[in-house]
């Protein structure tokens, strides 16, 4: 269990919360620290009526109070619920209705100001409580401000979770299809946590930059969970800033980090520390990296960069690269760990290596099923148990997965199936690209045509539509050339920098017309 998991002990340090005031020091927590708050504050939720089942909505900031809070809900067997605290009120309607929140923690004053949390939870009879590190009496606040559906059932025993209890609940991306509630349970959290250290062989004596939101997988397994079961520790600013990145990661003393790979590239736009910190390696994982960025960082930063394959439904990890001495290969994924990665054809069948086809997983860290989506469950599994990703894909020479792209987002070209992301990838070849999204167009000769976002580096002047086709057509086969370029000055994306390739085409199509 997540209780279980957590492997540091004693005096060593397991949180580092950056201070942004000169006045205050950082707040440094030790593994003691962390386990005695955890369980004071799970006494104040058992106090209000959090139980066994109880979903736990969590709108705040990366903060030692929302690791706290989380860590408290899963041991008292109730289920965290972590939402973008950036939502409007529209969208936290949704999610809270959608995992039926029990209570909704908010920051310190969003009750008073009628935050767009506040409203939401009102709405579905919520309780609501502001959540916040109290400096006067060194201890995470629990500061309840309307009971809601838990009044008169204050006082519950604590309890103990087991491995099977619902500890998580989150939503997918939303990227193919409205966002789907995975329930994660503390062995498909556990069994995370170990792969990935594994994967990267995390020790006590690893610090992590956290800069991933926890309110996704990415930053929640990787960023925190995983350096816990190593006996490691963190760095938690409140949001992931250029500027502070790299003073946070020297003043800190990190020696890792994780991220998508938009902020990779914004801190490539940044001048590197120096002198340089011993970077023993970088990660990349939730998009894909170009080879180019991937040079650059490794170039920059004189670190290993891995690139990792992930999903929520698989609590995050599924595939990664290996640390040296191992192969790295920019393109690929890398390799599962603890998770059996295969390539299925349409009719089910396990394919060869070099042929491609879905990928499919099976492993302890993978979901059962989606909450309340008969739909979505019917085509979830394969008949022998393996959970279809819905990504594109197959294995190279060495067994490397390489993805190339989702099904849902493959461009038919009059039956001629077009990866996006291998488009992609050749326009920011290109010296004057800066990014490139690939999508399908509706076209009246071939059903779909190949329809490309293209933001443009500042200062490399004007570029023309042709220019860029003739460059396509040198390097990829005559019917992979896109038929329409759509010069952007944004690249519209989600919380966690994903691109939604959906959108991307509707916007670019819209501003046409
Ligand atoms: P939805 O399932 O609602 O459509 P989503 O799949 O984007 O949204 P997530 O679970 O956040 O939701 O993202 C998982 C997906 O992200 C994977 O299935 C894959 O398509 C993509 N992905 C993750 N890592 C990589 C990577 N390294 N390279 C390319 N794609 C990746
Ligand atoms: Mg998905």
């Amino acid at each position: 269990t997540l209780q279980a998991a957590i492997q540091g002990a004693g005096t060593s340090v397991a949180v580092v919360v950056p201070s942004r005031s000169a006045d205050a020091a950082a707040l440094t927590v030790t593994y003691d620290g962390l386990v005695a708050e955890v369980l004071s504050f799970q006494k104040k939720l058992a106090a209000i009526g959090v139980t066994q089942g109880s979903p736990v909505s969590i709108a705040t900031v990366n903060s030692y109070e929302f690791i706290v809070s989380f860590f408290a809900a899963s041991w008292q067997r109730g289920i965290a619920a972590p939402l973008n605290p950036a939502y409007k009120q529209e969208e936290f309607e949704f999610y809270i209705e959608d995992v039926k929140s029990a209570v909704v923690l908010v920051p310190k004053g969003a009750y008073e100001t009628g935050s767009p949390a506040v409203k939401a939870a009102a709405k579905f009879n919520a309780a609501i409580a502001e959540c916040y590190w109290d400096a006067a009496k060194k201890e995470v606040a629990l500061d309840v401000k309307e009971l809601g559906q838990l009044r008169g059932k204050g006082g519950q025993p604590l309890l103990k979770p087991e491995p099977e209890d619902i500890a998580l609940v989150l939503h997918t991306s939303g990227t193919t299809s409205r966002p789907k509630v995975v329930p994660l349970t503390h062995r498909n959290l556990t069994r995370t946590m170990g792969n990935i250290r594994d994967t990267y062989q995390l020790t006590a004596a690893d610090r992590t930059m956290l800069v991933m939101p926890l309110f996704h997988v990415h930053g929640l397994l990787c960023g925190l969970l995983a350096p816990l079961a190593a006996g490691g520790s963190m760095v938690v600013p409140t949001k992931f800033s250029a500027t502070e990145f790299w003073q946070d990661f020297v003043k800190y003393k990190a020696n890792w980090y994780t991220a998508v790979p938009t902020i990779h590239q914004i801190l490539l736009k940044n001048p590197a520390p120096n002198p340089l910190p011993a970077i023993r390696f970088i990660r990349s994982c939730s998009s894909p990296l170009s080879p180019t960025v991937f040079h650059a960082l490794e170039k920059t930063y004189n670190a290993p960069v891995l690139e990792a394959y992930a999903m929520t439904e698989a609590a995050h990890q599924m595939t990664s690269n290996p640390l040296p001495p191992a192969k790295r290969k920019p393109g690929t994924v890398g390799l599962g760990k603890g998770v059996e990665v295969v390539i299925k054809n349409d009719t089910g069948k396990t394919v060869e290596q070099g042929t491609e086809g879905e990928i499919c997983i099976k492993g302890e860290n993978v979901t059962s099923g989606y909450l309340n989506n008969p739909t979505a469950n019917a085509g979830a599994f394969t008949k022998d148990g393996y959970f279809r990703t819905g990504d594109q894909g197959k294995k190279d020479e060495d067994g490397y997965v390489i993805i190339t792209g989702r099904i849902k987002e493959l461009i038919n070209k009059g039956g001629e199936k077009i990866s996006p992301i291998e488009l992609d990838n050749v326009l920011t070849r290109h010296p004057a690209v800066s990014e490139a999204v690939s999508f399908a167009i509706p076209d009246e000769m071939y059903g779909q045509e190949i329809g490309v976002a293209v933001v443009l580096k500042s200062g490399s002047g004007r570029l023309g539509q042709d220019e860029l086709k003739s460059w396509v057509g040198e390097k990829l086969a005559k019917f992979k050339v896109p038929k329409k370029i759509y010069f952007t000055d944004v690249m519209p994306k989600t919380a966690t920098g994903k691109i939604q390739r959906r959108i991307v085409a509707e916007m670019m199509q819209k501003q046409e017309t």
